[in-house]
């Protein structure tokens, strides 16, 4: 029995925890693979060839490092925790294409590490994180063609959500705007060490060359959906007021769209959020317009 062959099988890892005397960090989201087919599904949902460059964040005891580095892609595995290292060490040793950081994926200069080239990005996502790491990795701007990552099962269905049902939101609109996002598979808690308590999901976000919808101001599509789902019960109109925004603004936004008022912002698809945006992103640039010939004839 290799330590090679063998990390997903649950008596090597209670083993390797024994052997090294590590004490497994819950905070950290430290809930290791024990089962090969889902090691095999993520590596295979990943597209790697010998050619690719793959980030993976977390990589725990190398369990799916090792799935990786087998299709001979170059790794690199960022990760938290130092006293890792000694485990990491000995069980990527084979693999001379794996690279081991040290650090916080949220504080790491990614765009540092991957250079000019295109990079995939692999993991088993450490829970209390998985949100902020998905909106870091799609909004950076950072050179990732392809993200394959396993992920609390509700978050998942954020995600795949559609319009008007609860699960729909800020981060379903964010994720389609930037990436198509398909599902791989539901895992069970059983397939960890420990088991966590919910069950997890692996999704392939594929990212997008374009956005979806084509829209004036970025960042006003991404304020508007803000201030919609702060308050996702309130009818549209008052989302508008709540946010700020005059209630005569707030018409004249609707009208310019010919969208309805009265609707939830919870049954807007990203297209129509696009055109709510570009007639808000329009009443602006009216009324700037306005602003400056009134202060011209003033001044006349
Ligand atoms: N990849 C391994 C596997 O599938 O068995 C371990 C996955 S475990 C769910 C999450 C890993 O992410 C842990 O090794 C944990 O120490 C690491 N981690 C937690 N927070 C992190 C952070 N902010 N930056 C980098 N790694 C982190």
């Amino acid at each position: 029995m290799t330590i090679e062959s063998e990390l997903t099988d649950i008596s090597v890892v209670r083993y390797m925890i024994r052997r090294f005397g590590l004490r497994l960090k819950h905070r950290l989201g430290q809930n290791f693979l024990i089962r090969k087919d889902v090691v095999d599904a993520v590596v295979e949902a990943s597209e790697l060839t010998p050619e690719s460059r793959v980030l993976e964040i977390g990589p725990g005891i190398g369990t799916l490092t090792q799935g990786l580095a087998r299709t001979g892609a170059q790794v690199t595995a960022l990760e938290i925790d130092e006293r890792l290292k000694e485990i990491l060490e000995r069980t990527l040793e084979p693999y001379s294409n794996v690279k081991i950081i040290y650090g916080d994926v949220m504080k790491a200069d990614l765009s540092g590490i991957m250079g000019g080239a295109r990079w995939h990005v692999a993991a088993n996502l450490p829970y209390y994180i998985t949100t902020p790491v998905l909106i870091l990795l799609i909004q950076s701007g950072l050179p990732i063609d392809l993200i394959t990552v396993m992920m609390q099962k509700e978050v998942a269905d954020r995600i795949l959500a559609a319009p008007g049902g609860k699960e729909y939101g800020a981060l379903t609109l964010a994720v389609r705007y930037y990436c198509e996002a398909e599902k791989i598979m539901d895992v069970p808690p059983s397939s960890f060490l420990p088991p966590p308590a919910v069950t997890s999901t692996v999704l392939r976000l594929r990212m997008r060359k374009n956005p979806p919808v084509t829209v004036r101001n970025e960042k006003l599509l991404f304020r508007l959906i803000k201030i919609c789902f702060a308050q996702r019960r309130k009818i549209f109109s008052n989302n508008l007021r709540n946010g700020g925004i005059s209630a005569d603004d707030a018409a004249r936004i609707l009208e310019t769209a010919g969208i309805d008022g009265n609707r939830r912002a919870e049954t807007f698809s990203l297209e129509e959020f696009g055109r709510l945006s570009d007639a808000w992103d329009q009443i602006q640039s009216e009324d700037r317009t306005n602003s400056s010939c009134k202060t011209e004839t003033d001044i006349l």
